[in-house]
């Protein structure tokens, strides 16, 4: 089979065509078509997540003899020599290469000479941080006063090896690695085009295995084409890519919920045996956990690698918090696993920890051993003391006179609609009948009339009084809404710390390196709020 190696063939040479960064190419697309041009960019990112597709996309644009756009028309002779790679005033420098480091100063000192057949001369240097000082300083020189006709897209995996002084004077797009489903369904697109058979289980395994890198998958793709011939299926890319098959890990968790360990054992010298590599198998489990967690809390944002059946019934099995600590102990046995006498021994280990911090999880039921209960029923229990307190206060309390506490009367007012705008105000004077209100100006959308009208209403109503209310646009410091938030992590923060001191956690955390998530940690009675 001949083919073109398929990272070239499909590359995108358009922002339409383009995968993922949707962010990056909206206001690339915004900044093209406004014409609002900086003259330096930097796309940040890690490897294959598109840099220097963006760079030469952008390249085209500007130079597009039809005119800047963010739709350069493929077809001019710049657009052609562009997507050829032989545009006379674009110029790509890999820092990378030492030898083209020193041509970077006489590249910049070429650039003070009008361009030869476009509008802008384009340097994209990619690997920018890879820059010499002295490289460095001749760029500084250019981009402090740059000539109308240059453009600088400059790329970097590594932004902070690139100097303040040039990073400031650059445009800054970071882009994200590609998640999962975007790059099993642009190889999907991919096949479908090039008429090649396939199981799209196979590309999700593809897709993993690229980690974030569109360009890692497709050079996967290439080789998966040629090793499997006619059809790409699941079970030729897992030998290829020596994967482990999700059956073998979805077995792991039920042999532990079932607290069997020789079957554990059973399972990891199987996998041994057919060559599966154990190191990555560690990030597949811990891959496996994470989407059981995340099925618990939103069963719709499953990624799909697994049937919903197979991980609703293992989402049974587990509490969260055994889920977390299993995550824990898995990617700590990725650290381990290299200083273990070999990859099966380290495997194993990793399995027995589990088992070993398994069943105590689930059997003693951390209710009683983490303090985080007592904390809410405490907090729960002051809390309500203090409604019923607010209560009484509420029913002894002259209606006819305001005490001065907003904050108390927003809690009694019956405020309906009204009540974002009262929750967003902060009370500064009330004179002659005036409520006398301040809004911050981001909060200036509540300043409706109706809002307004039916806070004065609930007010009136309270009082039994005509009130006037006058709202002001200005800073605030303590609004109800402000006031709620603080003492809202104010109780999480006790809650984060008594959580800490405990023994069990301590324990996990000394002997494990588990970590617990401060933010993960919520008292009972702020939920649902
Ligand atoms: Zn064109």
């Amino acid at each position: 089979m001949s083919h073109q190696v398929l990272a070239r063939k499909w590359r995108p040479k358009n922002f339409d065509t383009l995968v993922g960064q949707e962010n990056t190419v909206q206001a690339l697309i915004n900044a093209l078509d406004q014409e609002r041009l900086h003259h330096a960019y930097l796309f940040t990112g890690t490897r294959g997540v598109g840099k220097t597709t963006l760079a030469r996309i952008l390249a085209k644009s500007l130079n597009c003899e039809k005119g800047i756009s963010s739709k350069p028309c493929g077809e001019c002779s710049s657009c052609l020599a562009v997507d050829k790679g032989n545009f006379v005033d674009l110029i790509e420098v890999d820092a990378a290469s030492n030898t083209k480091v020193d041509e970077m100063r006489e590249l910049l000192e070429n650039s003070q000479y009008a361009p030869t057949s476009g509008r802008f001369k384009v340097y994209i240097i990619d690997e920018v941080h890879m820059l010499s000082n002295s490289a460095f300083n001749a760029m500084l020189k250019t981009l402090e006063e740059p000539p109308e006709h240059i453009k600088f897209i400059l790329a970097t995996t590594d932004p902070e090896k690139v100097p303040v002084t040039v990073l400031s004077r650059c445009l800054q797009f970071n882009l994200k690695q590609m998640v999962i489903e975007k790059i099993s369904s642009h190889l999907d697109m991919i096949l479908t085009e090039e008429k090649i058979k396939y199981e799209k289980k196979a590309l999700g395994l593809i897709a993993k295995s690229a980690k974030g890198s569109m360009r890692d998958a497709l050079s996967i793709l290439d080789q998966a084409i040629a090793y499997s011939g006619n059809e790409i299926s699941e079970q030729k890319i897992s030998e290829m890519l020596g994967i482990v098959d999700n059956d073998f890990l979805t077995n792991i968790l039920y042999k532990l919920a079932d607290n069997k360990g020789d079957e554990l054992i059973k399972i990891s010298c199987e996998m041994n045996n057919k060559n599966i590599a154990l190191d990555s198998t560690l990030d597949d489990l811990a891959r496996l956990i994470h989407e059981v967690s995340v099925y618990q809390v939103a069963p719709s944002k499953s990624q799909g690698f697994l049937d919903d059946d197979e991980i609703k019934k293992l989402s049974k099995l587990y509490t969260a918090e055994t889920l977390q600590l299993l995550y824990q102990i898995v990617i700590n046995g990725k650290k381990d696993i290299y200083l273990a006498p070999d990859l099966l021994t380290g495997f194993n280990t990793t399995l027995l920890r589990m088992l070993a911090f398994f069943p105590s999880m689930q059997s003693e039921k951390i209710e009683s051993k983490i303090p985080e209960r007592k904390i809410e029923s405490t907090s729960k229990a002051s809390l309500e003391k203090k409604n019923s307190q607010a209560q009484i206060k509420g029913e002894l309390k002259d209606p006819q006179e305001f005490d001065g506490d907003w904050h108390e009367l927003v809690k009694n007012l019956k405020l309906g609609i009204a009540n974002s705008l009262a929750q967003e105000c902060e009370f500064k004077t009330y004179q002659n009948y005036i409520f006398e209100l301040t809004l911050d100006s981001n909060k200036s959308h509540l300043m409706q009339e109706n809002y307004i009208k039916k806070l004065e209403e609930s007010i009136i109503n309270h009082f039994n009084k005509k009130i006037k209310v006058k709202i002001l646009v200005d800073q605030v410091k303590e609004t109800p809404a402000i006031k709620s938030s603080d003492e809202k992590s104010k109780l999480l923060k006790e809650t984060e710390s008594a959580m800490m001191k405990d023994g069990f956690v301590k324990d996990l955390i000394e002997n494990f390196d588990a970590q617990v998530v401060p933010t993960s940690i919520e008292p009972i009675n702020n939920k649902g709020k």
